[in-house]
């Protein structure tokens, strides 16, 4: 079995794009030293944890030979309620949550590397590894970065999920040139960022990221600034919607009402969002996020109001 029939296997599994890099310090990873740095990450504070890890992916595993960047599509149709709130497209709320399914996939990909090289030992990274996953991508030739920050793979774009595989395998390692960054003289992200938190080309300000604030933030949003969500309630995918690079779709009602979900008890949400993307944020913040789009703000505050008397 040959690395194309490695590359092939990912493919029928689903993936859109598979390559291979060696383990250095990933390319990009002076700008990100430098951007973490300066941006405040809030709740995010991990990525600021193990800055040796993430310069040196040798220290992830023994023996590391081959690093393999997987690229895994999600759809262009974001999902949306009957009464036109949405969600952001890679909560794929009618599926497992992404981290799991990728983790069986990236199983059966080992499995294979196994049987080609018996020694090997292989590590799967879905998210949770300190590794700068985009730039060890840029490496392996399955994409380039765009100037909102986001993984682009030639022929299909931004909406993909990212994992890799570390291996002490030995693959042969072609020497690629980086993907020709296809951007050019566009703005479209930049310009339409609501928030401003895209404030220059490859540069995110994550402190006033609606994917961040609705998400990841344990704290309510700013009430200016969720005057900026539009009718999304967890994540923002603008920056990525009016990327030349995107296939652009119709919304899917995949989702309860407005209403629905503001009723739900935690064991609804359990039985209707369990093991989702939905589960990071939580059934509070989701509710907490939709109250503060109410075209109402004094009956969103009310509502917190009465989350917070609940919860203490
Ligand atoms: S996800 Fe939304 S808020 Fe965040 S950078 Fe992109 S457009 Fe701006
Ligand atoms: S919107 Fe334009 S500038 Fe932004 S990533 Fe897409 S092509 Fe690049």
């Amino acid at each position: 079995m040959t690395d194309q029939d490695f590359i092939d296997r990912a493919k029928e599994l689903g993936f859109i794009a598979a390559g291979f890099s060696k383990p250095k310090t990933p390319i990009y990873f002076d700008s990100f030293l430098h951007w973490i740095k300066e941006v405040k990450v809030g709740h995010m504070a991990y990525l600021k944890r193990n800055i040796e890890l993430r310069k040196d992916p040798q220290r992830l595993l023994e023996g590391l030979n081959t690093i393999i960047s997987l690229a895994y599509p999600y759809p262009a149709s974001k999902p949306s309620t009957p009464d036109g709130y949405t969600v952001s497209r890679y909560s794929t709320p009618q599926q497992q949550d992404y981290h799991l399914r990728l983790k069986g996939l990236g199983e059966k990909l080992c499995k294979l590397i196994k049987e080609m090289f018996p020694e090997g030992r292989s590590r799967i990274c879905v998210d949770s590894t300190p590794i700068l996953e985009r730039s060890l991508a840029v490496t392996s030739g399955i994409g380039f970065i765009g100037k909102n920050n986001m993984l682009i793979v030639p022929g299909h774009g931004s909406y993909c999920f990212l994992a890799e595989i570390l291996t002490t395998a030995q693959f042969s390692i072609p020497s690629l040139k980086e993907p020709e960054n296809r951007c050019g003289s566009c703005t479209e992200c930049i310009d339409s960022c609501p928030t401003g938190a895209l404030n220059a080309p490859f540069y995110i300000d994550v402190s006033k990221c609606l994917s961040y604030l609705t998400v990841e933030s344990k704290t309510d949003i700013d009430k200016r600034v969720a005057g900026k969500m539009g009718n999304t309630f967890f994540g923002c995918d603008i920056c990525q919607e009016v990327c030349p690079l995107n296939r652009r779709d119709f919304p899917t009602i995949s989702l309860p009402s407005k209403d629905s979900i503001l009723a739900m008890t935690e064991m609804d949400f359990e039985r209707t969002f369990g093991k989702t993307a939905f589960e990071r944020a939580g059934l509070k913040k989701l509710k907490r996020n939709i109250m503060m789009l109410d075209p109402k703000p004094q009956q969103g505050r009310a509502f917190i109001n009465k989350l917070d008397t609940a919860e203490s």
